[in-house]
């Protein structure tokens, strides 16, 4: 008897050592987070107000009801917390999904079309929910803005302003390479993980999430295309099917996992691809324009992101184009209506292009050739200045076109600069009689321009 019991004390020590071995991670949201839970939940409702005035949302009940389906069989499970999820769908062919703080969540029409089971549609909403659960947007934006958000968003939240407002002046706001919607790497094996579990509960299997990402990965690879905006918004954290696999291995045993319903998707495929190209949605751009009501004024606003900063005059606003990552900088009057598409009569377009090599020089003329065809502009007798741009060489070109204002000439101002992650432009745009005008404010941008390390 004695002996017996010595080997089972024995035998149940080496099994719970075995086990602690491979405990599931303890995975929870930061807590250096300034902001509360229910501030991620307002903020996210001014932030989601703001991204419906961008995006055309699907309203075709059998589209909305199948991502609805799919995403509350997720948000039943404790993972998800207690956060008031909304998923709309999102016309737009790219390939990508996002989730803001405190629960709206939006998946593109491109993302269901590419998905090859309901499963990896459930992986995807599933990673998002769990970027809302574990609060990673707001957790960035705390750590990225440490000081001023104590300040700002403090004095702002005293002051009954508004949230979203005070992080855009930041640079955390909305936008290309927004902080609420750009992970890190940690934070994504974190929303892979907890994403894994929550499928693995509601019946998915957990393993589709990470084929999905692979598959975008290996994609992008391929065919040396510019990143997939999932991909770019949420990096790889390297080798996701082994650590999901993984980490199916320490969940439950006894659960069974399925595909999803492929007849189901494959109709809803087919409405996605009879459905008619929406009307551009945005901003309602004036039809013909005012070129002195858009002219530049006041000292100055400071614009900060991770990677840039600049002064741009008190009139004007900035536009981030979530497809682009191009920032355009100008007053609303200054964007005139060109045949149904907004066109920058007055302002500046800032952006960073994809280069294969360091070639100022040469980049610069490709990028003069593309933008000189694609808006009929023409390359002035002033040739090429050097400059500094932010510390970085640069380069100044004047072109010139016809103005959106009507009947007018255009001056187009081009800065390019050799920065290490491919060529910076700032393309400044303005009719003939304003340039005197612009001129001061042009300048101060280009002088104002710096490149933070991130
Ligand atoms: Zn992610």
């Amino acid at each position: 008897m004695k002996a017996s019991r010595a080997v089972a004390v024995f035998s149940l020590f080496f099994l719970s050592v075995a086990a602690f071995g491979q405990k599931p991670k303890n995975i929870k949201a930061s807590r250096w987070n300034f902001f509360s839970p229910e501030q991620d939940v307002e903020l996210g409702k001014e932030a989601a107000a703001q991204i419906e005035q961008q995006v055309a949302v699907v309203n075709n009940e059998q589209v909305f009801g199948y991502v609805n389906r799919i995403a509350g069989r997720l948000v039943k499970q404790p993972e998800a917390g207690q956060y008031p999820y909304t998923f709309k769908v999102v016309y737009d062919k790219s390939i990508n999904a996002f989730a803001l703080p405190g629960g709206p969540a939006y998946v593109h029409t491109g993302l269901i079309s590419s998905a090859e089971n309901e499963a990896q549609i459930a992986g995807v909403v599933a990673h998002e929910i769990a970027h809302v659960a574990l609060r990673h947007g707001t957790a960035q934006a705390s750590k990225a803005n440490a000081a001023q958000l104590l300040a700002g968003i403090g004095g702002a939240m005293l002051g009954g302003g508004s949230m979203l407002g005070q992080l855009a002046q930041l640079g955390a706001g909305l936008g290309a390479n927004s902080l609420l919607l750009k992970f890190s790497r940690d934070a994504e094996s974190d929303a892979d993980l907890l994403g894994a579990r929550m499928m693995a509960k509601a019946g998915y299997d957990p393993v589709e999430m990470a084929v999905f990402f692979q598959k975008l990965e290996e994609e992008e690879k391929k065919a040396g295309h510019s990143t997939p905006q999932f991909l770019s918004d949420h990096p790889s954290p390297g080798n996701r099917v082994k650590a999901v696999s993984a980490e199916v291995k320490l969940m439950a045993k006894g659960l069974t996992y399925s595909k999803g319903d492929a007849a189901e998707l494959q109709q809803v495929k087919q409405v996605i691809n009879g459905m008619p190209e929406p009307p551009k949605a945005g901003v309602n751009f004036r039809k013909a324009g005012d070129p002195q009501s858009a002219r530049p004024a006041g000292g100055g606003k400071q614009y900060r992101s991770q990677g840039l900063a600049f002064v741009y005059p008190d009139n004007w606003q900035v536009f981030p184009n979530q497809q682009s990552g191009e920032l355009t900088v100008a007053s609303p009057e200054g964007l005139v209506d060109k045949g149904g598409q907004p066109d920058i009569a007055y302002g500046a377009i800032l952006s960073l292009q994809k280069v294969q090599n360091r070639d100022l020089r040469g980049n610069t003329q490709q990028y003069i050739a593309g933008i000189a065809k694609g808006n009929g502009l023409q390359m002035g007798n002033e040739g090429t200045r050097d400059l500094k741009v932010g510390g970085l060489p640069g380069l100044l070109h004047v072109l010139y076109g016809q103005s959106a204002f009507q009947g007018q000439k255009e001056v187009v101002l081009l800065v390019t600069a050799d920065h290490p992650q491919g060529l910076f432009t700032l393309v400044m745009i303005c009719p003939q009689g304003e340039y005197q005008a612009s001129q001061p404010a042009f300048e101060r941008l280009i002088t104002s321009i710096e490149f933070p390390q991130r």
